[in-house]
């Protein structure tokens, strides 16, 4: 293969969708494997749907996801400018050249004309559409000798350049994922490449880039498949090399049927967007997976694995491992059902996995939100080692851990009523006693204490640990009880035996 060079082209009209985000990936994993070159184009002609902030979003949330780029906006690169708004003046001498080789023409029909004839056409409950058979009478190059359409141009007449639909001809192109596509051109409209504000449309635009930035391969979302004709025909026109196409399936309603829409994420709960946006007009909030916990890695595993399979069995994969198992041959046709529970599952994966240290840049905040000031590192590392396989995001570890740093201010009734008997007070201040006169505060030695204990008293040695349970965590659940008393030191641990025998009434 020669060299692989691919490219994300978003265009900056909002925030980045994870089917995006999945385009990105694809291209960056068939990048790096083939030894490519990942390039970031921002594709911005379409200057009436430009949304502020969107770029700074795409590119931070690339980021944050590992995807890197070797040029691009933000990079070097010998291909640049990579953004279309900086390359307006190159792509007028294409659109001419297509209107000379007679593969294009100008229209100067004014969009009042167009609308009418797409109502009248309505009415008939038809579609207008500005094709091989509307062409002949409408006002276009076409239609009027070469001096009126010069003097058209020269009187300053607005106008947009078309490209001319071949009629009645098969356009056949192979997919890198869909195998032959065959499309006749007749069912296809006469697209605008040049508008009259200057501008190309990105059908011209997203063509003469990605040939003159050499791009092999075009990986996209399954939404493009339908323009992939045109663009053939494009680089026919021009009688330039095609690149390699391949077009993403597209990802599903986690019910099945329909494409995935931010309104589902918030209807059902699940973040659509890898960081959270707000919309700069309405200044609605959409959640991000940055923002709900998600590990970057996990959402990445996730991600790779929405409309790709391995073949194996493996579901944990590295950005590395992604890197050396994915290829294109195993990106399927239909689309991809997007799963909640599996992307929550893929996190706690990841929370496994994760060492304690590395967790506690993210869960120190937690505890500081929560008043509790930092004092010992290795002791909250010990604490999120023990609860970390209850966690699923970084925020449960509070959930599962707070008794930890907080002394118990109630007592769960139902587990009072269970295990606080007539006797247990005595119980639990002879165990409270002995604890104190432990040799070492180590949960070994105390839970041989403990043990010693219940077995001369001829006790259950389950209702006395819950009852001890109950008096250091206030309640019936939590890891390791002789590793909690020993974490939470001999003066907090004995005032908290003070504390429960004071306040837990039977
Ligand atoms: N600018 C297009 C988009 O936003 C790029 C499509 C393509 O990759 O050709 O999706």
């Amino acid at each position: 293969m020669s060299e692989v060079r691919v490219r994300f082209a978003p265009s900056p009209t909002g925030p980045l969708h994870i089917g995006g985000v999945r385009t990105a990936l694809y291209n960056y994993l068939f990048a790096k494997k083939h030894q490519g070159k990942m390039i970031l184009r921002i594709e911005d002609t379409d200057q009436a749907r430009f949304v502020e902030g969107a770029e700074e979003y795409i590119k931070e949330s690339l980021e944050w996801c590992g995807i890197n780029f070797d040029e691009g906006v933000d990079n070097k690169g010998e291909f640049g400018p990579y953004k279309q708004s900086d390359r307006k003046e190159l792509y007028i001498k294409y659109a001419q050249d297509l209107i000379e080789s007679r593969w294009a023409y100008y229209a100067f029909d004014s969009s009042e004309k167009l609308n009418k004839l797409r109502e009248e056409a309505e009415k008939q409950k038809q579609v207008f559409t500005y094709n091989a058979e509307t062409r002949k009478s409408l006002n276009n190059s076409l239609c009027l000798s070469n001096e009126e359409t010069q003097a058209k141009i020269e009187a300053g007449d607005a106008y947009v350049i078309r490209f001319k639909m071949p009629e009645d001809k098969e356009v056949i192109f192979t997919d890198a994922i869909r195998g032959e596509v065959k499309v006749n051109a007749s069912r296809l409209d006469d697209k605008i490449l040049f508008k009259s504000d200057g501008m190309p449309t990105y059908h011209l635009a997203n063509i003469v880039d990605d040939h003159f930035m050499e791009i092999s391969h075009v990986i996209r979302g399954e939404e493009w498949l339908p323009s992939a004709p045109l663009h053939v025909l494009l680089y026919r026109a021009f009688k330039w090399k095609e690149p390699v196409f391949a077009h993403l399936p597209i990802i599903l309603k986690p019910v099945g049927k329909g494409k995935l829409s931010k309104r589902d994420g918030d209807k059902m709960g699940f973040p659509v967007f890898p960081m959270s946006w707000k919309d700069p007009k309405s200044n609605e909030v959409f959640a991000g997976y940055k923002e709900s916990g998600y590990f970057p890695d996990a959402f990445i595993n996730m991600l790779a694995l929405l409309g790709w399979n391995p073949g194996t069995e493996q579901e944990i994969f590295s950005m590395d491992e992604l890197i050396a198992a994915f290829d294109l041959d195993r990106v399927g046709r239909s689309g991809a059902k997007f799963d909640p529970d599996k992307t929550k599952w893929f996190n706690q994966q990841y929370m496994q996995q994760k060492r304690a240290e590395d967790l506690l840049t993210d869960f120190n905040p937690i505890l500081i939100k929560n008043g509790i000031a930092l004092h010992n590192d290795q002791t909250t590392i010990e604490i999120i080692d023990l609860v970390k396989e209850r966690c699923v995001f970084v925020s449960d570890i509070w959930e599962q851990s707070h008794f930890f740093f907080q002394t118990p201010d109630s007592y769960n009734p139902k587990v009072v009523k269970k295990r606080w008997k007539e006797n247990t007070p005595k119980y639990i201040a002879d165990i409270k006693m002995l604890l104190e006169q432990s040799p070492k505060w180590e949960a070994v030695v105390m839970h041989d204490i403990v043990g010693d204990y219940i077995q001369q008293n001829e006790l259950g040695f389950g209702a006395i640990m819950n009852a001890l349970r109950l008096v250091i965590v206030g309640d019936g659940k939590g890891p390791d009880l002789f590793k909690i008393i020993e974490l939470i030191g001999k003066e907090e641990a004995m005032k908290r035996f003070d504390l429960g025998l004071k306040s837990i009434q039977k």
